[in-house]
């Protein structure tokens, strides 16, 4: 059996409720890959929420779930406070750190709920939740392999991959990929210039079948946003074209983006691949779509 992977947050930076933002959504990063009824959750946003709700509903899902966060911005762990799981004694959640000894999300998880942020305190979640972590070169959980990789962003964060029967997920979000081109300035005097994506990277990414990747600005958008945290999308279609990835979800939603306005960020990427004649099939991740790959 194949990944399964549903967006349930799809936002960047703060949660965008409202008419002008309902096709992709308003909730912050959340995006669950599934396997053989396994669940890998990758962040917490608020999307975190309806997927503990959606859990809860299911018929024999599994009691423990593995939990990875790509960093600890408010936008990637606000929804654990409210994660309906971590109350019932029943559930396990396992956060998984990159290197042995790494409890940063854990204490910040904890940290976000004490008394002056949040009505309830850590100590009083039912539900078990116990630090682990990756290590280098990756992990088997389960029948996946799960392996991690350093980003460019304000303190940090990670990307993780997803690897079952040679079928590979990529989460890769809150990174600014842009600042490390070895051919940076010549990108910025022409945009059409094709983009050196760093090869460590390109490894990390390579014959994804689904690579969900932050694409919050547009090209015109980032003249005046470099170093914020997050790339040009187009910038993400060279690493997916670069990587051999055969579908390329663009996700972390700009808060200021409208429909509209994500939806003319998706054309300038498929212009893009166009240009190159590529295979790539590019999508702008939705609040609720689920995608199964084979
Ligand atoms: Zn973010
Ligand atoms: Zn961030």
């Amino acid at each position: 059996m194949g990944f399964y992977v549903k967006f349930w947050g799809t936002r960047g930076s703060i949660p965008t409720p409202g008419y002008s933002t309902q096709k992709y959504g308003g909730n912050t990063s959340c995006v669950e890959v599934r396997v053989d009824d396994q669940i890998y959750i990758c962040d917490g946003g608020t999307g975190l929420r309806e997927l503990g709700e959606d859990i809860l509903r299911r018929q024999n899902h599994p009691k423990s779930f593995h939990m990875f966060f790509s960093h600890s911005h408010w936008d990637h762990i606000q929804g654990f406070p409210f994660f309906s799981p971590a109350y019932i004694p029943a559930y396990k959640l396992v956060v998984y750190g990159t290197d042995e000894g790494d409890s940063r999300i854990h204490d910040l998880l904890s940290g976000q709920m004490s008394s002056d942020y949040f009505p309830v305190d850590f100590s009083e979640l039912q539900g078990q939740i116990v630090s682990d972590f990756i290590g280098k070169g990756g992990r088997e959980l389960e029948g996946v392999k799960v392996d991690y990789f350093g980003q460019k962003h304000p303190g940090d964060s990670w990307a993780f991959s997803f690897v079952k029967d040679g079928s590979k997920v990529v989460y890769a979000t809150d990174s600014e990929i842009d600042l490390l081109l070895p051919n940076k300035d010549k990108v910025n005097d022409n945009l059409d210039a094709p983009r050196q994506v760093p090869a460590d990277l390109v490894e990390f990414v390579r014959g994804a079948d689904l690579l969900v990747a932050d694409g919050q600005y547009s090209d015109e958008e980032y003249r005046t946003k470099e170093g914020w945290g997050h790339p040009r999308a187009t910038t993400v279609v060279d690493l997916a074209l670069q990587a051999n990835v055969s579908q390329l979800a663009i996700f972390h939603h700009d808060p200021m983006h409208t429909d509209d306005m994500v939806e003319k960020k998706i054309a300038q990427c498929q212009e893009r691949v166009d240009r190159v004649g590529g295979k790539l099939r590019i999508f702008g991740a939705r609040e609720g779509v689920e995608l199964r790959l084979d």
